[in-house]
């Protein structure tokens, strides 16, 4: 992508310089080693969008390696033609032509791949690619190795500080549920007050590993819309699923009062050792799912209550650009996070790049994030992409005279690195 301005050029040449701040990534013992040429394409979030084109039947015999290339190219020629324009297909063709040399997606070209297919397991060429892409930190978000991260035994990815997932402890339904999470530190728990201190124990554990922030996902099962329950109610619904290590409260609704309760309950431990909590809004991976639970308006409460928590809200609330807008003006401790939303939709950023800049304030957004489950190659693209989106919705702003030249290269900076090495204190 380029800019139609004549101020685009020497932006994206700054943007390109800048050392950037991955603000969310799923590394760590999950790094592809590619071995199929349609799994290589298919990779990361594309395989939604070529489902979304076709069926999940058709995914099926795609996934099917016992299947030749041969067999398998006639459903993805097909595809590919009705869905090579999305965000994620430019990430496809970005790595094609980066890492494998190919122009286009053709069946030849997917028999030249084979024999070369990254291997993303391997150290030196996951780093070397962050290092071409000029990622210099990458905020890691990973439930799979909590507990390797709990004893201490973690080696992080390169260029990793990681974040603690937050989630799975408040969405508790069952008492094998509450004993599991707290497991590694070998305590039984009776009690809510026996589970609120444990929890506070793991996640300082964590913090002392390193951890910048926490990180919520609880929008892909329910509503971020939380209330504010009593510890009445919620000790009520705690001990009714302890008394019994068979009974699972009904989920959603009939545990909702519980959620409620413990999220409040992390907003006052964030705030006390003063880590922002990063939340999931907007669009959800995977298909087949309720994008109306998952408005960050639904946080208002939330935000005004815990004044002294730091919310960055993340996938610029993709397709509700409107209200995250209106939150992030309104509420000093709001910040706009576009990790993700740079290939979920390429022009929305652009705009909302250039709306942020006319209506919130420019030191309260964070640029990037790769979002990747392991795919540095995917993640290079995408800091490509945003470098591309960030400047052009600049370009556009000089040309129209809002800001000037320099003005514009100190916002991307900011943008890109200042602001999140300064929220996430990362001491770069
Ligand atoms: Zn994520």
């Amino acid at each position: 992508m380029i800019g139609k301005t004549k101020y685009y050029p020497e932006i994206r040449d700054y943007c390109e310089k800048i050392p950037i701040v991955d603000c969310h990534d799923h590394s760590g013992e999950c790094e592809p080693r590619y071995t199929d040429p349609i799994r290589a394409i298919k990779s990361g979030y594309f395989t939604n969008d070529i489902q979304s084109a076709s069926s999940e039947k058709d995914l099926r015999i795609l996934d099917d390696v016992s299947l030749s290339l041969e067999e398998r190219w006639p459903i993805l020629e097909k595809t590919w033609k009705r869905t090579c324009h999305t965000g994620y297909a430019q990430v496809t063709k970005r790595v094609l032509k980066k890492f494998y040399g190919e122009d286009e997606l053709t069946l030849e070209a997917l028999k030249r791949m084979q024999n070369k297919l990254l291997d993303l397991s391997d150290e030196k060429t996951f780093d070397s690619i962050l290092e071409d892409a000029n990622i210099a930190v990458r905020l890691v978000n990973r439930w799979l190795i909590r507990d390797k991260i709990l004893d201490g035994s973690y080696k992080l990815t390169p260029r990793a500080r990681i974040v603690i997932s937050l989630s799975n402890y408040h969405t508790v339904r069952s008492y094998s549920e509450i004993q599991e999470l707290i497991a590694p530190l070998n305590i039984h728990i009776t009690s809510l007050d026996d589970y609120l201190d444990a929890c506070c124990k793991i996640f300082d554990i964590q913090k002392k590993f390193g951890a910048v922030a926490f990180k919520d996902l609880s929008a892909y099962e329910r509503t971020i819309n939380f209330g504010n329950p009593s510890r009445e109610e919620a000790e009520k619904l705690f001990n009714l699923v302890m008394e019994d290590p068979r009974r699972n409260a009904a989920y959603p609704d009939e545990i909702k009062p519980l959620g409620d309760y413990l999220f409040h309950a992390f907003m006052h431990m964030a705030r006390d050792m003063d880590l922002p909590v990063q939340i999931h809004t907007g669009q959800l991976a995977h298909m087949r799912n309720d994008i109306v639970k998952t408005n960050a308006i639904g946080l208002t409460k939330i935000i005004e209550l815990h004044r002294d928590v730091r919310f960055d809200l993340f996938h610029a609330n993709w397709p509700y650009s409107g209200e995250l807008l209106y939150l992030a003006k309104n509420y000093p401790n709001v910040a706009i996070d576009f990790c993700w939303t740079n290939i979920i939709d390429p022009v929305y950023c652009q705009n909302m790049f250039k709306q942020a800049l006319s209506c919130v304030p420019h030191g309260k957004i964070h640029g990037y994030g790769s979002d990747f489950l392991g795919s540095v190659d995917r993640a290079w693209a995408h800091a490509q992409i945003a470098r591309d989106n960030i400047a052009i919705a600049l370009s556009d702003m000089v040309e129209m005279e809002y800001l000037g030249l320099d003005e514009a290269k100190e916002v991307a900076y900011a943008w890109l690195f200042a602001n999140a090495n300064d929220y996430f204190r990362l001491n770069l």
